[in-house]
């Protein structure tokens, strides 16, 4: 712990240099040291993130004092780039000392970020170990991935104690966050142990054999796939059921699966899809470890015995399950990858934070199933998507306002769209600390801040601003007019 109290007295020094200078820039200071001040004071996000990057370079043990002091005494805009250069640049040692120092009822989401962020490092077990026991449940989820980062499968025992409160995951409805905990530490458990349980208990049985044989390892993901058997198949990540059985002989025309190569194809993309979907939504959440899913495809009959949800949707997760139902009636082949990507997204999204707005939940699925690594968006598809007249009278300000599950109207594509427009944005518009950004304004709808007032303050300009800054961003998108 020496370690991390010397951090700590550096750090306290530091933010007390940056809280003095604000007034008075000191010719003491190098000039990376006062690149870092003048772009603090200024409140230019991309210039506090240059002036780190460059002091990082020059003065690398400054990065670390500096970034904390932009943490406590900065605005809400600039945590965001503080955790970013702390994420990239602090060693295990500093992120720990950092997180426990910070007070948990003010930096809710940085903890969660900086926490997350000691899984990467090596040698870090104990200090790992403090936050499973962290006053805030949430930065506990952080820990139990954390543990799966190490790749230490005697680690196991250490999320056992005590068990996740969770007894069947697919099965029991999950509300609070507590849920996500628990989801956190089996998705970790499952990924240390190989061991396939379907509920706490068979986790706990299974500890007290280990390292016994495993009666459920997790299917292997390049094992080849056969056919379903009695309707189910289990999978690398999923746990595949017909209900009723016959939707499997939709499903098999549908999809042309005539054979059991047909059939590992068809799993063999499923699988690829969600690799894909954790990969690139783990550069916001920190590399995802997901419990089993369950995937449900479905008739039009059994979807609407599913609770009532509108026979137009083709395919829905249940909140706070590890469940994807699809109507196999209603899907296109020809979209079945995206649709599957974005119902997964939300599953991953939902593990990560307990309310979220339609829009925003909407936005993430659209924007990372269809735009994974560059938006997908160009000027023209904009304008038949129908989004031109959105667009100039303020696209976060329309979108925003669409946060009731399941409102049905002939706008609904329309709202759809518009919200994965604004995630795209959001991603890959040029703004700086992007994915801490995005997360902290997650956080912040996640504890009931209205919309206007969590983008503003995390964005740290107004939303006619922002909305401004989307519109010039989508006209300036590559294929456009020539
Ligand atoms: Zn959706």
């Amino acid at each position: 712990m020496k370690n991390v109290r010397g951090i700590l007295a550096r750090l306290l020094a530091a933010a007390i240099v940056l809280a003095a200078l604000a007034h008075d820039a000191d010719a003491l200071l190098t000039s990376g040291q006062s690149s870092v001040v003048n772009a603090f004071n200024s409140g230019d996000d991309r210039a506090l993130v240059n002036a780190l990057d460059s002091l990082a370079i020059d003065d690398r043990p400054h990065v670390i004092e500096y970034s904390l002091g932009v943490l406590t005494r900065g605005a809400p805009h600039q945590r965001p780039v503080a955790v970013a250069a702390l994420v990239k640049y602090a060693d295990g040692a500093a992120l720990a000392g950092i997180a426990a120092q910070l007070r948990p009822e003010l930096f809710q989401d940085e903890r969660r970020e900086l926490v997350r962020a000691m899984g990467s490092r090596k040698g870090v077990l104990p200090a790992i170990q403090q936050f499973l026991r962290d006053q805030d449940v949430l930065v506990r989820a952080a820990a139990a991935a954390c543990i799966a980062d190490q790749k230490d499968r005697s680690a196991v025992g250490l999320l056992l104690n005590p068990p996740p409160s969770l007894v069947d995951f697919t099965e029991i409805e999950g509300d609070g966050e507590d849920h996500l905990y628990a989801v956190s530490a089996i998705g970790a458990i499952r990924a240390l142990s190989g061991f396939n349980a379907q509920n706490t208990n068979e986790i706990l049985d299974w500890w007290r054999r280990a390292p016994g044989p495993l009666s459920q390892s997790v299917p292997a993901s390049d094992v080849k796939i056969k056919a379903p058997v009695n309707a189910r198949l289990a999978t690398h990540s999923f746990e595949i059921r017909f209900d009723p059985a016959e939707a499997q002989r939709i499903l098999e025309d549908r999809m042309h699966l005539r054979s059991d190569n047909d059939w590992n194809r068809f799993i063999q993309s499923m699988e690829g899809s969600a690799r894909q979907d954790r990969a690139v939504a783990g550069k916001i959440f920190g590399p995802v470890y997901a419990p089993c899913c369950r995937v449900v495809f479905a008739t039009r009959q059994t979807v609407a015995a599913c609770g009532g949800v509108s026979e137009s949707y083709g395919a829905f997760t249940n909140w706070g399950r590890m469940t994807i139902t699809i109507n196999v009636e209603m899907f296109s082949p020809i979209f079945w990858q995206i649709m599957f990507r974005h119902e997964y997204i939300h599953v991953v999204h939902r593990n990560q934070f307990v309310v979220q707005p339609r829009w925003l939940s909407e936005g993430l699925a659209v924007s990372l199933s269809e735009s994974p690594f560059r938006s997908s968006w160009t000027p023209h598809r904009i304008a038949s998507a129908g989004l031109a007249n959105a667009l100039s009278l303020g696209s976060l300000s329309a979108t925003t306002a669409w946060i009731n599950d399941f409102h049905t109207g002939d706008d609904e594509s329309v709202s759809y769209a518009l919200s994965g427009l604004v995630l795209d944005y959001l991603r890959f518009g040029g703004i700086p600390a992007s994915e801490q950004r995005l997360f902290a304004l997650m956080g912040q709808l996640n504890r009931g801040k209205q919309p206007r007032q969590a983008i503003e303050s995390v964005y740290g300009v107004s939303l006619e601003k922002l909305d401004a800054d989307l519109s010039q961003w989508a006209a300036g998108l590559p294929g456009g007019a020539r």
